[in-house]
């Protein structure tokens, strides 16, 4: 095995304390903080997580996203929930550095150039990893072109393909012009930037016709490719006509796809591609890892269960508690389960704070004054239909009754509806047409424009995180990973990994049975049962109690949850395994 550099070569490019990167990992998003809005939801925030948490070990690795002027888009509800989006506006130099070089990728017969910005995330322990984001906005281009890395999921089908052609191939380039190729590993944050295996291909087989390439060429990208997969339903799965792939990547390219048989059913799937050119392949929680094998029965799937990033989503006041008690909590999460340890009252007094700061936050933001004494519920996430945002709002009037009878309860909501998904924005339009008929009884405020700040305020400062998806969509779920590290029970179907988090009374509560389909009959029903008999009494009833529940989250579910752990595991499943098996050199 030779040893290649994976430095940035470039000395310009360099920063102080750059070293080998051994890992690329690609995805369309990546959230890094609010300010550089290029992302839409947890998997964006995902990568984001997965990279600081890389940075906090000195894990060898680099990230590979798009750079998206527009961001993702700034949401706008008008009084009954409807939803109007404008684009986010935000300047990349103030964030990011330009990088000098360029590549360029052919797509539609056209040569688009590339260039890249990169943003250094900096560890707890000195270690650097660099986000390259890739822009095509540069004087050389068409507009058309230069339009391409504006908007994250937007445009059509076309626009879409044009993009994942630049994260994969132009991704691929980009590396291979700054230097840092050779024997690195590729991974695949979802199916979008699969095509960049088509890209290491290339570069493998040359100017070789395309009906020579052989399985061992096949063989060699794979040897350097992991896959993660983040879709439980077949439907998810990004797919694109034929005609559409032979237009946009050219007729070589398509021919050189169906040759190596990724054509199924006249589309090219970017999930077999994917699955088809990797070495490792993972679901991101324990079920979902087996829903995907079932899907993908010739592929073997494993199972990483995501996590967060403790440091990125601990409020300041459990932060400070954590510092003063278990000081070492940032730099091994692990040692969280010491949580245990610390006193209630400094438990309570810290969840009062971030409670406070969270209803400040509100006031500031919509005007309104909730109660800092009232059970305080949360639901943000992506507004869309299996989220089930309205679950909650099944019997208005029973809602009522519980909060005369046990105490006052208040919820929280937040959530943006992809702009053409009419069923997510019809979910925020019922949750404000419930809030008028609870008017008085319960306040429900529904916060505009979700993001990663938000989302902080939000997971620290409720009291309890509900979560009430349509099995099986929930791959994995992160939000309620980050209320835990708040304290913050959940009050959650058995989803994702809170079939892995849940521990009855202990950790939060379930919502209907481990069935891998919904009951929404049932779940209802449960909902409002645990709601009104378990824990209503023991928010307003045993304060002690409810404080303890509040540490079994920090103590068994932060020290499990985060992403230090799944990069861990990452790295000895996925990556280190990958490189042990596979001395090939793709180019
Ligand atoms: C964590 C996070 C998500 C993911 O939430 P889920 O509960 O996993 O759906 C989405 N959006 C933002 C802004 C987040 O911070």
């Amino acid at each position: 095995m030779s040893t290649v550099p994976f430095v940035l070569s470039s000395s310009e490019n360099r920063a102080p304390g750059d070293r080998e990167e051994a890992i690329a990992y690609f995805s369309m998003e990546i959230g890094i903080k609010a300010a550089i809005p290029t992302y839409s939801g947890g998997l964006g925030v995902l990568a984001g997580d997965t990279l600081r948490a890389a940075a906090d070990l000195g894990m060898p690795i680099i990230g590979v996203t798009l750079l998206y002027r527009n961001g993702y888009f700034t949401q706008h509800l008008d009084a009954h929930g409807n939803q109007t989006e404008s684009p986010t506006q935000w300047v990349p130099e103030d964030h990011l550095q330009p990088l000098t070089r360029r590549v360029s990728i052919e797509i539609e017969g056209r040569t688009v150039q590339v260039r890249a910005w990169r943003y250094l995330i900096e560890g707890i322990f000195g270690g650097h990893v660099n986000v390259l984001f890739l822009d095509t906005d540069l004087p050389e281009n068409s507009d058309w072109d230069r339009a391409l890395t504006n908007d994250l999921y937007g445009g059509d089908r076309h626009y879409r393909l044009c993009q994942e052609a630049l994260l994969g191939l132009a991704g691929v380039e980009m590396l291979h012009a700054l230097g840092i190729d050779g024997r690195l590993i590729y991974h695949m944050n979802e199916g979008h930037s699969a095509l960049l295996a088509l890209g290491l291909l290339e570069r493998h087989t040359g100017a070789r016709a395309p009906d020579t390439v052989s399985d061992d060429d096949i063989r060699a990208v794979r040897s350097h490719c992991v896959f993660t997969t983040h879709t439980p339903v077949p439907a998810g799965h990004d797919k694109f006509d034929w005609s559409l792939v032979t237009r946009v990547l050219g007729p070589r390219r398509a021919r050189l796809l169906e040759d190596v048989g990724c054509r199924h059913d006249g589309q090219l799937n970017m999930t077999y591609l994917a699955l088809r050119f990797s070495r490792h392949i993972n679901g991101v929680a324990l079920r979902h890892g087996e829903i995907s094998a079932d899907m993908f029965p010739d592929y073997p799937v494993h199972s990483i269960t995501n996590g967060a990033d403790t440091a990125m989503w601990t409020s300041q006041p459990f932060a400070r508690l954590f510092d003063d008690q278990i000081p070492v909590w940032r730099q091994d999460n692990q040692y969280l389960r010491y949580a245990l340890g610390i006193p209630l009252e400094d438990i309570q007094s810290a969840h009062r704070e971030a409670k406070q700061d969270l209803l400040n936050e509100v006031a500031r933001r919509t005007g309104q004054r909730l109660s800092p004494t009232a059970l305080t519920m949360g639901f943000a996430r992506r507004a869309t239909e299996y989220k089930r945002a309205d679950l909650l709002f099944a019997d208005i009037e029973r809602l009522k009754r519980m909060a005369r009878r046990m105490g006052p309860l208040q919820i929280l909501f937040a959530g943006k509806a992809h702009p053409r998904d009419e069923g997510g924005k019809q979910m925020i339009r019922e949750v404000f047409e419930a809030a008028e008929e609870l008017r008085g009884h319960v306040p429900v405020v529904y916060l505009e424009d979700y993001d990663m700040e938000l989302a902080k305020f939000l997971v620290s400062g409720v009291d309890v995180w509900l979560n009430t998806p349509l099995k099986p969509h929930e791959a994995s779920g992160t939000s309620g990973m980050k209320a835990a590290f708040n304290g913050v029970p959940s009050l959650s179907v058995l989803d994702g990994w809170w079939l892995e988090g849940h521990i009855e009374g202990i950790t939060g509560w379930a919502i209907g049975d481990r069935d891998a389909t919904s009951e929404p009959g049932q779940e209802i029903a449960d909902l409002y049962d645990k709601l009104h008999h378990t824990v209503m009494p023991i928010y307003y009833d045993s304060p002690l109690e409810f404080a303890r529940i509040r540490r079994y989250c920090i103590a068994y579910n932060g020290s499990f949850f985060n992403t230090q752990r799944m990069v861990r595991q990452y790295w000895k499943s996925a990556y280190h395994r990958v490189i042990a098996e596979s001395p090939a050199e793709v180019d």
